[in-house]
């Protein structure tokens, strides 16, 4: 899952980052709300986090700017504590949900979590397919309610984004934006390599190849 943190308070941004990395997303940071939607207008983001505050553009200027060109990025606005009429601002615009400002980080991951359920149509804390279950809480997984081990912070975002797909075709590329940060720049075999290990922890059969086109997640396909 590839998530964009517009904030500009630089300290709270970098243990956000932290905190959200740990729970298995690939985040961007934008610090001024130029940038931010730029960001958010290029690159495709399962989640933004957005403060309303911020220089260049406020935070409503850049969700409505999005709204209006048919940029439906689910969206969170970070608020100012009681500051009730920024909430009605913030729907207006387009928002998704919000949080006021101080928060605890396992609201604002709550929050996050609850949104992407809704509209993956989810209720369990759990991903389901082809005798796969993903936990997401613990970053687990399981064979046909055996429980397997471990995935590694890569190999988890990228096993879910394939869960959340079933059945489709994702390139490479698409794969790639979806699991790394815009500003690392990983080999350009990573996802083959990733793709390899779940397979050899996870059974072969359950990522299928197309060749030229990309991979199929799912026992059927
Ligand atoms: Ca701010």
């Amino acid at each position: 899952m590839r998530l964009l943190l517009v904030e500009d308070d630089v300290g709270l941004s970098r243990s956000l980052k932290t905190d959200l990395e740990r729970a298995g997303f690939a985040v961007d940071w934008a610090a001024d709300g130029e940038v931010g939607e730029f960001l958010g207008a290029t690159e495709h983001y399962d989640i933004v986090v957005l403060d309303l505050g911020l220089p260049k553009m406020s935070g409503l200027e850049v969700l409505k700017t999005w709204r209006q060109t048919d940029n439906h990025v689910p969206v969170i606005v970070l608020t100012a504590r009681d500051a009730w009429h920024e909430k009605v601002d913030g729907f207006k615009a387009g928002a998704d949900d919000y949080l006021g400002k101080p928060f605890h980080i396992e609201e604002l991951l709550a929050r996050i979590q609850a949104l992407l359920k809704r509209l993956h149509g989810r209720m369990q804390p759990q991903l389901s397919g082809s005798g796969i279950t993903l936990d997401e809480d613990t970053q687990t997984v399981s064979v046909d309610g055996e429980l397997s081990t471990q995935l590694t912070a890569i190999e988890f975002r990228l096993l879910r984004y394939f869960m959340l797909h079933p059945g489709k075709v994702l390139t490479k590329t698409h794969l790639l934006e979806h699991v790394y940060e815009s500003d690392s720049d990983p080999a350009s075999n990573v996802i083959e390599v990733y793709i390899n290990r779940l397979r050899r922890k996870l059974g072969n059969d359950l990522i299928a190849t197309r060749r030229g086109q990309g991979y199929v997640f799912g026992k059927s396909a």
